[in-house]
């Protein structure tokens, strides 16, 4: 049983790697991105609404969010787990996280930071641009969602670090060594915090 989340710029391959740690751990993935995305694809109200806000690569509104994350967490399966990737994105969210979680008991016990820098995170966004046709990876828009994750998400990592919580990847490194590293990390912080 373990309540992860994973968080990074965008670029840092941390949707690469919740896949990936998700099924080695036999834990839900809740990708806030993804989901938004398979909204925009079916044109559900939700879709719609969030449209605007991926094409520009600004922040959904955090009530929208939260909503769409709490009903999530309401489901079943999660019970066994979850690996929660790209979100809380902003302290406001976070709290919104907490009041959830504490509802229910379970706290989160792992935070894994993917760290990478601007430069390199730029240089793969516009190579998978080519490659998968995101509306929000031209330059301008990664530009701007750098900038958010500068200023409304790395606050969210150091509060989390003030609770002991957060283990930090080099997200530069290959593929496997990054799991690798990542499950390590985890299971390090998940034995402290059992004690
Ligand atoms: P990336 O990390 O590459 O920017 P994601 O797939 O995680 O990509 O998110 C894509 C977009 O989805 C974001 O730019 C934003 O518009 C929206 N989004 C995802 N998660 C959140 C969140 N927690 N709060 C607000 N908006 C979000």
């Amino acid at each position: 049983m373990s309540r992860l989340l994973i968080i990074g710029p965008p670029g840092s391959g941390k949707g690469t790697q919740a896949h990936r740690l998700s099924e080695q751990l036999g834990i839900v993935e809740i990708s806030t991105g993804d989901m938004f995305r398979t909204h925009l694809a079916a044109h559900t109200p939700l879709g719609i609404q969030a449209e605007k806000y991926l094409d520009s690569g600004d922040l959904v509104p955090d009530h929208v969010t939260t909503a769409m994350v709490r009903e999530r967490l309401s489901r079943q399966d999660v019970t066994k787990g979850f690996l929660l990737d790209g979100y809380p994105r902003t302290v406001a969210q976070m709290n919104d996280l907490d009041a959830i979680l504490k509802g229910t008991g379970n706290a989160l016990e792992a935070v894994l930071e993917v760290t990478v820098g601007d430069e390199e995170i730029v240089r793969r966004l516009l190579l998978r641009a080519g490659i998968e046709g995101r509306t929000d990876d031209t330059e301008d828009v990664i530009r701007h969602r750098l900038r958010i994750y500068r200023e409304e998400t790395e606050p969210v990592i150091a509060h989390y670090a003030e609770r002991g919580i957060v283990v930090r990847v080099d997200g530069a490194a290959d593929i496997d060594r990054v799991t690798a590293s990542a499950r390590k990390g985890i299971e390090t912080v998940m034995a402290r915090t059992a004690t």
